[in-house]
């Protein structure tokens, strides 16, 4: 029988957008689920296969609790801001972020497969800095004019929903700057929508000659199934170094079983752990955070069970700050 199966195109777009239908999906009634509130400002957007990672009927699934927008948005909580890792102040006119000696990140779309509740961007203003076609020019002339930049991060919304064509010319332009040693690519879409990582995608950029590096994100086990595997297996056979960087999110992940089987199970799949993220303060997502407190005696019970290379560093971004601090 002939098997058709849907491009990442076609998944995308019929991913969920409406909550209504995620619960009648997942068997859970609106009335029970009465603290949702629709957001019109960061709307609900989720791949179908990644639904189908959440359990039937529980509230509680990790992975369901970092879509459901709650009523806990609305709240304004000090020190929680709509630019909590100051973007906005270290933007160049060229649309090029510059906050860190040695490397610049280009924010290449405002969209993303899913929209992560505790989302440390939600708030930004995309349609205002995002690179359009007629802002690359700029980018690559300020990446060629700054001799000191030696790696490029291609962040967003999420990279990986350019099309092939354009995230190539967009990679090659960098690449054929002398002084770029390294491309670094910001992604959930291995993680949320692993068919994107197409054998075509793949064989493309196993042609680009200076280093390339992805960051995936994963914040729970329950997100690595046996099709990410394959979309991780096929960067790998790019040549390409994958790391994952996570987000400390209070009620989803912040115990050291779950973390120690995130990190061992994503080592499987041949990604290294990077980084433990503090969350972001971002307007909006207060009820996901972790105390300094608990993390740092978190991190100790991880180091305690998990080998040294399969703990990630627990870090912080401050508005204004030269580097990420590690905190543990
Ligand atoms: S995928 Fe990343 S950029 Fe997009 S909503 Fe989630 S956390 Fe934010």
């Amino acid at each position: 029988m002939l098997q058709i199966t849907q491009s990442w195109q076609q998944e995308l777009a019929e991913g969920f957008n409406n909550i209504a239908e995620i619960c009648e999906y997942l068997n859970i009634t609106l009335e029970t689920a009465k603290f949702i509130e629709h957001s019109p400002v960061f709307p609900v957007r989720v791949p179908r296969e990644f639904v189908d990672r959440m359990r039937k009927g529980d509230l509680n699934d990790p992975l369901l609790k970092q879509i459901l927008p709650t009523k806990k948005e609305s709240l304004n909580t000090p020190g929680f801001t709509s630019d909590p890792v100051g973007d906005l102040a270290s933007m160049t006119e060229s649309s090029v972020i510059h906050k860190y000696f040695g490397r610049v990140l280009l924010i290449t779309t405002g969209s993303c497969a899913i929209n992560c509740r505790y989302c440390f961007r939600r708030n930004f203003p995309y349609n205002d800095y995002q690179l359009t076609t007629t802002k690359h020019q700029k980018a690559i002339d300020y990446i060629a004019s700054h001799q000191d930049i030696s790696e490029v991060i291609l962040s967003g919304g999420d990279p990986l929903l350019l099309s092939d064509q354009k995230l190539l010319d967009l990679i090659k332009k960098i690449e054929s700057i002398p002084h770029i040693k390294r491309i670094r690519i910001h992604s959930r879409i291995p993680i949320v929508l692993p068919h994107r990582i197409t054998d075509e995608l793949c064989a493309k950029l196993a042609n680009i000659e200076k280093d390339l590096i992805l960051v995936v994100h994963s914040n729970h086990v329950n997100e690595l199934n046996s099709k990410v595997k394959i979309a991780c297996r096929r960067l790998k056979s790019a040549h390409i170094t994958l790391l994952n960087q996570a987000v400390l999110l209070k009620g989803i992940n912040d115990t050291a079983e779950q973390l120690c089987a995130l990190h061992e199970k994503l080592f499987t799949f041949q990604v290294m752990p990077y980084y433990l993220h503090l969350l972001d303060k971002a307007t909006g997502t207060a009820h996901f955070e972790v105390s300094h407190h608990d993390s740092i005696e978190l991190m100790n019970q991880i180091k305690a069970i998990l080998p040294g290379y399969l703990v990630p560093k627990l870090v912080a971004e401050q508005a204004g700050a030269t580097n990420k601090i590690v905190i543990a």
